[in-house]
């Protein structure tokens, strides 16, 4: 029979908040997200002072599409010579930090050491991407061109009804690595934004790591690799935040624009903790 008391970790929560924080912080000590030395509590950062002063953010003289850095002063809409070559079916990739240093082994420890509480640190370095100007821009960007019959762009005074949707994980995959970090990722920036998050898409096959495979082969090894979510009555939203953890070549967030787009979805800016 099921006890009535309630737990210790119960009787935890029903404490008031300040006092809860305490409580948790005795037992588990706020530690740097990355190499794990303790923080003074209540702590005021995810990062130590030493790791947070390594964190390398993107710089603004960057590709618009990929966001892919470049030195010096770019003309306004600057597009690279990579993004200039291929047409994604997502309209830009922004990421605010390099995975590099310090936040590659925070997310290295979250997605494969299993640390789920480092959803919420890297939760946090996702939301800085949301102040980029290009979510409140209208329509795509002048390169990218429209369909013959699509609609017309929003005008500039619209901010978009962003929704945010998580890189899906195959069922296999899921069960190997017990957590999908996109989702959780895309949860907690749910929670921190206030804006909708759903699971739209799923993964129909079950890839080899992507790693060690070039652009072309990452490409071919994905194609068709994801469906939208069958919702009975609802249509796909117009406006989606494609939600990783690291961008690289950008094959994975191709794909899942390429599906969501088909499935009706017109604007898709994909939003990553980091840029590989
Ligand atoms: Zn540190
Ligand atoms: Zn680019």
């Amino acid at each position: 029979m099921k006890s009535v008391v309630p737990s210790f970790a119960h009787r935890l929560m029903a404490w008031p908040r300040p006092l809860f924080r305490s409580a948790l912080d005795l037992l588990y000590p706020p530690r740097c997200a990355a190499c794990v030395v303790r923080l003074p509590s209540p702590a005021a950062a995810d990062f130590c002072p030493a790791c947070e002063a390594i964190l390398e953010p993107v710089a603004a003289s960057a590709c618009q599409i990929c966001s892919e850095p470049f030195p010096g002063l770019l003309p306004h809409g600057f597009t690279c010579p990579n993004c200039a070559d291929q047409t994604f079916a997502f309209d830009c990739a922004i990421s605010s930090w390099h995975s590099s240093g310090p936040l590659r082994e925070a997310i290295h420890r979250f997605k494969y050491g299993r640390h789920l509480h480092l959803r919420l640190p890297l939760a946090r370095k996702l939301f800085d991407t949301l102040s980029d100007p290009r979510l409140t821009q209208p329509g795509p960007p002048a390169h990218h061109m429209e369909e013959p019959d699509a609609p017309p762009a929003e005008s500039p005074e619209t901010i978009p009804d962003w929704i945010l949707v998580p890189v899906p994980l195959h069922p296999r995959r899921l069960r190997e690595r017990r957590f999908n970090q996109s989702a959780e990722l895309a949860r907690t920036l749910s929670k921190l934004s206030g804006l909708p998050c759903q699971d739209l898409l799923r993964r129909t096959r079950y890839t080899t790591a992507q790693a060690a495979l070039s652009r072309k082969e990452r490409l071919k090894n994905l194609a068709g690799a994801f469906l939208p979510v069958a919702r009975k009555g609802a249509p796909i939203p117009s406006h989606i935040l494609l939600i990783d953890d690291v961008f690289t070549t950008g094959s994975t967030a191709h794909e899942c624009a390429t599906a969501l787009k088909k499935a009706g979805a017109r604007r898709i800016i994909v939003l990553t903790v980091a840029r590989g």
